[in-house]
């Protein structure tokens, strides 16, 4: 019987749309540094509104180090900077980014002598013959490689050493040998902006940098939150920082802070917010337009560019996109939804396909998490946005936290949590122990554990994953067999 082709995945105009809003503000960085304009570092949740108000270029190392990762660099650069003395306990995305502070980066192996790549024979897709079966090398009993596909080693250089090196074709080389992905190519920074809502490693991570450039550092210092409510005092001490920051930018830039670019700044990071948050929530119905893992994706378009028009524009026409499929019936998750579960933390992006697999095998949809809908800050006035701004997962407390995962898993209508124990990101594993003993309390819902890192692939182990996933697969199917019988 013939073959048929299999058919081409499209992605949706929204999706084109955000892709283009990030590739444009790393080009635009990218441009603004060799027009020798100051390009800032910031951290995810640094308020934008207020670099935006002086137009300064501004990427986001934390969307690099997921994006390293992603692009299997993760482990060369976290020992990279495990070499420069950085603990091997410090958060991946901090030890991804301080390596690449340094002066690290990956790049496509080069025979010294002859200066062309070396090929890993490991590398590559499958070998498939002209009915798509794949070719099974008679030797070694495994399948063949495609050489179309055969990529080189990877190695770790140091841009510095490379800059240094006398013009010619070596040096061309060797710099063109660099990994070609974007966040391999951020420029260096010229400040950094760290809002340390998200954890205080940020801050030591933040102030290395500073040190290691010798540059600004604008910071925001916001405390940990024992109450559910933003105290007043915490308001007052954030606001007077923010008058700050905007002194030091107005140095930085060398313009005065503008009210008007300012106000804009706001309008657009609301109307994203809400449109990203409509996205997010479209996952509570049932079968879900999407799956929560086409949220992860989208997280670096809502970190890197909420500030601006075009983000704004794109979440709104992708929100349509997904009310379409809602009006319709149809979903992007290439798969039948049979459970519906949390996905609690980060993801493991070096890991990804490994993730998928065997909840695609399963049929389980993630139709809720907690990562993305923190992106969501929307707020009237100064004042609500600083109390915005202090509602981070981290610097919460756990009742807080507690509350927020247990809504989601209720109006998303989640069979069970999988909870990511996640080795780089301590404040968010921490207490993820007690709050999964409460889920299962509180919603009577099964969960179950995985050790994982959201950058370090050391940290994973796929056979431990698939156990655990199949673990929670079983108890959700006895949970329905007792809804069905009327026993639960
Ligand atoms: S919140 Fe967690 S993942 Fe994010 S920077 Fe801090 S330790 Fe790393």
């Amino acid at each position: 019987m013939a073959e048929t082709a299999k058919p081409k995945k499209t992605v949706s105009p929204g999706v084109l749309a955000l892709r283009k809003v990030v590739e444009d503000v790393y080009a635009d960085a990218r441009v603004a540094k060799q027009e020798g304009k100051p390009v800032g570092w910031s951290s995810s949740k640094f308020p934008c509104e207020l670099y935006e108000a002086f137009g300064l270029n501004v990427v986001y190392p934390e969307n690099q180090a997921a994006g390293i990762a992603a692009n299997r660099d993760g482990e060369v650069m976290c020992q990279a900077a495990e070499d420069l003395g950085f603990d091997n306990d410090i958060c991946g995305y901090a030890r991804i980014s301080l390596a690449y502070a340094a002066g690290k980066r990956a790049a496509k192996k080069l025979d010294p002598e002859t200066l062309e790549y070396v090929i890993d024979p490991n590398s590559g897709k499958p070998l498939k013959d002209e009915n798509g079966n794949v070719v099974i090398d008679p030797e070694t009993g495994k399948p063949k490689k495609d050489p179309k596909t055969l990529a080189p080693y990877t190695e770790l250089v140091d841009i510095n050493e490379l800059w240094a090196m006398p013009d010619g074709e070596e040096k061309e080389k060797r710099l063109a040998a660099i990994k070609p992905y974007r966040q391999m190519q951020m420029p260096m920074p010229d400040f950094v902006l760290c809002c340390n809502n998200i954890c205080n490693c940020m801050t030591k991570w933040y102030e290395n940098i500073a040190r290691m450039h010798n540059i600004p550092l604008v910071m925001v210092d916001i405390p940990y939150n024992n109450t559910v409510e933003v105290d007043d005092a915490y308001v007052a001490y954030i606001r007077g920082q923010f008058d700050d920051a905007i002194k030091q930018l107005e140095k930085i830039s060398g313009r005065k802070f503008d009210e008007k670019k300012f106000e804009d700044a706001c309008a657009h990071a609301n109307r994203t917010a809400k449109a990203w948050l409509k996205v997010c929530d479209y996952l509570q119905y049932k079968p879900a337009p999407y799956s929560g893992f086409d949220l992860f994706n989208h997280m670096a378009d809502v970190v890197t560019a909420r500030g601006r028009r075009e983000a704004a524009e794109a979440f709104e026409l992708l929100a349509t996109e997904m009310e379409e499929h809602i009006k319709s019936g149809t979903t992007t998750t290439p798969f039948p939804e049979q459970f519906r579960v949390m996905f609690e933390g980060i993801p493991c992006w070096p890991k990804l396909p490994a993730l998928f697999k065997p909840l695609k095998a399963n049929g389980v949809n993630v139709t809720a998490v907690v990562y993305a809908p923190a992106f969501g800050f929307v707020y009237n006035n100064l004042d609500e946005m600083v109390r915005a701004y202090c509602k981070a997962p981290n610097s919460v407390c756990i009742e807080q936290g507690v509350d927020w995962r247990e809504g989601i898993c209720r109006d998303n209508k989640v069979d069970g949590v999988l909870v990511h124990y996640n080795r780089s990101c301590k404040p968010w594993s921490g207490y993820m122990a007690e709050m999964q003993r409460r889920f299962t309390k509180d919603l009577g819902v099964p969960t179950a554990g995985f050790d994982g890192d959201q950058a370090d692939p050391r940290n994973f182990n796929a056979a431990q994953y698939e156990t655990r996933v199949q673990g929670l697969v079983e108890a959700m199917q006895e949970n329905k067999r007792l809804k069905e019988e009327g026993k639960a």
